[in-house]
């Protein structure tokens, strides 16, 4: 087998993976923030995360992965205000979506799916270290996190804090790199919106001191493996990386992994533009979950990826084409026996599968051995109208196949 790279972030290198405890990985995933339904942009980032943690299963690790349902944020606030709803009756319907959802394109559950909500209480406590280390400091009823105390701040989306303004602060969630300031921790309550009593005082945690304090409460100081999109790297993962680092002195994640944005016929995905598309609306129209998931995989997740119908089609007729052959190795005609030829390409098959996984997941070496594989499958039994004799037996065979279909891309092989 091959040894498995990744591409970190922090370092902007491909690297080896090695997690601190041997056969045991340490995996984060930001999930969905729900205050909408997520749209398929989301799960190209998830169905990656997906066949990350199914390829590190397939090699024997075992997995301790956390993904977090974001149910307290600007967005879900403002909405459930505007709703006349407690955020948590507001975001329920979204939770649920997004669990169908994942099941509707195989996407795994993690070991915790947690809940922002439920761990107020460790954001607090969080916060009340970063204070006791004079991170932070109080600004009408909020409390802000000091970015010049800390100084790797931007070692992981390499921002340029010259110039920075010392105690300019940023209240909102989400910004852009340019308005990097002290960011808030904890928000003060604003009239009609949600809120917590808590030692700190009254209001609601920040977006970004969730990811920190669920995180080290399920995984520990130092994590393996930290996913979400490249959109997420600033300055959500920027801020983790300080709230965490400030407040145990240790490294928050070896390994930091982004998926790409993805594109729409080429363009930025946005209602207005009317290319904005959930999961459920592509369903509407016919295609199906599996088709989807192939789609979303087939380009590696870290390069950008544009969507296409055309691509959505293609991706039907592959998913046809395997299927058809599935089946035929399931009616028999490939009964178990020797045949050297065939037993080398499926030897050769799976270590090239194999070898494309452990190349930072590198799923378009995969596709082009499917193609191939295929190809040279078919062709094998039109060549010959005598029973077949393989080495390995019809049912390898098709679990060698299952292992590129697009709904389990990287499902752990049987036995
Ligand atoms: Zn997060």
């Amino acid at each position: 087998m091959a040894e498995i790279h990744l591409h970190n972030t922090l370092t902007g290198k491909t690297e080896p993976f090695v997690p601190q405890k041997p056969g045991e990985v340490r995996m984060y995933t930001c999930g969905p923030t729900v205050y909408d339904y997520a749209h398929i942009g989301n799960y190209r980032t998830f169905v990656f995360q997906d066949i990350l943690r199914r390829f590190l299963k397939l090699r024997g690790f075992r997995l301790n992965h956390v993904m977090n349902l974001t149910d307290v944020d600007d967005r879900i606030i403002a909405n459930a205000a505007a709703a006349g709803k407690n955020i948590r009756d507001y975001s329920e319907k979204f939770v649920q979506a997004f669990f169908d959802d994942c099941k509707t394109l195989s996407i795994e559950a993690p070991e915790h799916w947690i809940r922002a909500t439920d761990h107020i209480p460790d954001m607090v406590q969080l916060i009340q270290r970063l204070q006791e280390k004079t991170f932070t400091y109080p600004s009408e009823g909020s409390i802000y996190y000091r970015i010049t105390k800390f100084p790797a701040y931007g070692k992981l989306s390499k921002i340029d804090l010259t110039g920075i303004q010392a105690g300019a602060r940023v209240d909102n969630d989400r910004y852009e790199k340019e308005s990097a300031r002290d960011f808030a921790l904890w928000k003060a309550p604003k009239p009609g919106e949600h809120f917590w009593e808590t030692a700190i005082g009254p209001g609601r945690p920040g977006w970004h001191i969730e990811c920190s304090a669920m995180a080290m409460k399920y995984l520990g100081e130092t994590l393996d493996i930290h996913t979400g999109g490249i959109d997420l790297a600033f300055p959500h993962h920027e801020n983790e990386i300080a709230q965490s680092e400030a407040a145990t002195g240790k490294p928050f994640v070896h390994y930091w992994l982004h998926a790409e944005h993805l594109l729409v016929e080429g363009e930025k995905m946005s209602k207005s533009l009317g290319n904005f598309f959930t999961l459920r609306d592509l369903f509407a129209k016919g295609y199906k979950p599996s088709t989807l998931r192939l789609c979303l995989a087939s380009v590696p997740y870290r390069r950008q990826q544009n969507f296409t119908f055309n691509g959505l089609d293609q991706a039907t007729s592959a998913i046809e084409r395997l299927r058809n052959f599935a089946d035929r190795l399931r009616q028999g005609k490939f009964p178990a026996g020797e045949q050297e030829g065939m037993a080398a390409r499926i030897a050769k098959a799976a270590e090239e599968f194999d070898a494309g996984l452990s190349d930072d997941l590198n799923t378009a070496r995969i596709s082009p051995w499917t193609k191939a594989n295929f190809a040279r499958a078919m062709s094998l039994r039109r060549s010959n109208s005598s029973p077949h004799s393989t080495k390995s037996s019809p049912s390898s065979k098709i679990t060698m196949l299952q292992n590129c279909r697009p709904s389990d891309l990287a499902a752990p092989r049987q036995a």
